[in-house]
Formats: C-alpha cells, sequence, structure tokens
C-alpha cells in the first residue's frame, strides 16, 4: 500500500546516509522528493534518477539549510516547482566532537547552526505554506544522544537536545491548525557519519545494543514514512526513538 501518494516532502541533506534513505522510501510510497545537498551535484543528479524510477517527481536544490535566507528561497522555489508541501524532514546534520577541553567556539557554533537553527530556518520558512492548508506534517530528526547525553559530544547533544525542546513548542503551537510536529531519536545508525569511527568503537556500541545491530537507514525511513502519513494523524510532540532498544 502507498501510503504517501500524491504528496510532496522537503527533505534537508538526502544525497547520503538517513536523508537518502528516507528519500527513497517516501518515492516507495508515491511521495514527491524535493531534497536538499550541500556540495555533492553527481550524487544529487544519481538520487533523483533512482527516485524517478519510482514515478514520482524528484528535484534537488543546493542550499545551506544553516543560512535563514536560504531556508526561506528553498521553500519558494519548492512551491514553484510542486505547488504544495506536505512533509518538512529536517534531517541535516554534522559532528564536530571534542571532549570540552579542546571544543572550539567555532565548533560549537557550526555544530549548533547546521543541526538546530537549520531546524527552526525550515519550520519557520515552511510554516506560512502548512498554515494555509492547515495541515502538515514536521519530522525532526534528533539522536538519543540529544536525550542521554555522550561524553565528547556535548556541542551534538546540545543541537540534538535543543530540536526536542523545539518541536515540543511548535507542536503546542500549530496543533490546532493541523500541524503536527514530531521527533526521531535515532541510536546508532551505520552511515557515512559513523564511518569515521574505528571498528572498534562500533563493535562497542553493537554489543550494548540489545537488537545487536546497528540500524540502517530504512529502520529511520520506516518510521518517517509513519509520521508523515495519515496513520498518523493524532501523534504530535513526541520523540520516537529507533535504537535497537539502546536506551531502554
Ligand atoms: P551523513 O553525514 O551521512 O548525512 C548528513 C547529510 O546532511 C549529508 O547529506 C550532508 O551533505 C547534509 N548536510 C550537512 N550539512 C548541511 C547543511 N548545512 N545544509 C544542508 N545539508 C547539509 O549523516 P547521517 O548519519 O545520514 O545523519 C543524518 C541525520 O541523522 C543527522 O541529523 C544526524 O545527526 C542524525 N543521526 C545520525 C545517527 C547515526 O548514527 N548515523 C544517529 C542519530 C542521529
Amino acid at each position: 500500500m502507498k501510503l504517501l501518494k500524491d504528496k510532496n516532502v522537503v527533505i534537508t541533506g538526502a544525497t547520503r546516509g538517513i536523508g537518502k534513505g528516507i528519500a527513497i522510501e517516501f518515492a516507495k510510497h508515491g511521495c514527491n522528493v524535493a531534497f536538499t545537498y550541500s556540495k555533492s551535484v553527481d550524487q544529487a543528479n544519481d538520487l533523483i534518477k533512482e527516485l524517478e524510477s519510482y514515478k514520482v517527481q524528484a528535484r534537488g536544490y543546493q542550499s545551506d539549510a544553516s543560512v535563514f535566507l536560504h531556508a526561506d528561497g528553498l521553500i519558494k522555489s519548492v512551491l514553484m516547482d510542486f505547488s504544495k508541501i506536505d512533509i518538512l524532514v529536517n534531517n541535516a546534520g554534522i559532528t564536530k566532537d571534542n571532549l570540552l577541553m579542546r571544543l572550539t567556539e567555532q565548533d560549537f557554533d557550526d555544530v549548533i547552526n547546521v543541526n538546530l537553527k537549520s531546524v527552526f530556518n525550515m519550520t519557520k520558512a515552511v510554516q506560512k505554506t502548512f498554515l494555509k492548508q492547515r495541515y502538515g506534517s514536521l519530522i525532526h530528526i534528533s539522536s538519543v544522544v540529544g536525550i542521554k547525553g555522550n561524553a565528547g559530544q556535548s556541542n551534538y547533544s546540545a543541537s540534538k537536545a535543543g530540536i526536542i525542546g523545539f518541536s515540543k513548542s511548535i507542536a503546542l503551537e500549530l496543533g490546532s491548525r493541523n500541524i503536527r510536529s514530531n521527533v526521531i531519536a535515532p541510536g546508532f545508525i551505520e552511515t557515512e557519519m559513523t564511518e569515521k569511527l574505528s571498528e572498534e568503537v562500533v563493535e562497542k556500541w553493537r554489543n550494548a545494543i540489545p537488537l545487536k545491530r546497528g540500524g540502517t537507514p530504512e529502520d529511520v525511513a520506516n518510521l518517517c514514512v509513519f509520521l508523515a502519513s495519515d496513520l498518523s494523524s493524532y501523534i504530535t510532540g513526541q520523540v520516537l526513538n529507533v535504537d535497537g532498544g539502546m536506551l531502554t
């Protein structure tokens, strides 16, 4: 069954990893996909072809989610190309890990800007459209680290915890207009982002997970499809973990 037939989604940072997984699952469910990327033009073009093979409309936009004016311009362009937006997935994120002792102001600001300010930028830019439609699903990708913290990731944890506070507030502000805002907190998902970690660290993570494996982008994408679809029409303001039981 196609759960997102004729809906339109905007996904930030979708040329690889979790964002790409979300784009593909949405396309399989009949959703037209507008996605952003930072630099990788070739990967963006490959993704467009892959998405179009599912008989949906697909388009990539080079746009920096951390820049307010880019986000605003992006939503205007998507509306011109797709005429409506039903779902926003705030996925773009980076890490710049270090112990507080060595963490620079630049590394703190960069992570907050890309991971948290981007969520404000994009949500604010799409708000008017959702209000007019009296419909919209906002999905923000946080992390289990935003719930429990992690040594060496104070900047990243702060950005991901901030997303949770932001989303809950927006759920309260916009619920009466049938606009839903939910957070997904992935645990350890094996993507290019986690490829930076040593095999030893990865093994330690896997062993600490009750389901004894890292997650896949599809594991996160499946929950995204649910939160984007009308199956979740009475769910808002929530934080849902996709973590193999890690935080149990
Ligand atoms: P990734 O590094 O593979 O992908 C991140 C994507 O974001 C890339 O496509 C990148 O180009 C894009 N991006 C980065 N900065 C951007 C910017 N300023 N504007 C637009 N796009 C930008 O990472 P991933 O593992 O796929 O992570 C996706 C999201 O999931 C991130 O928010 C991340 O924090 C979160 N997350 C990942 C894990 C994990 O284990 N992989 C766990 C919890 C949460």
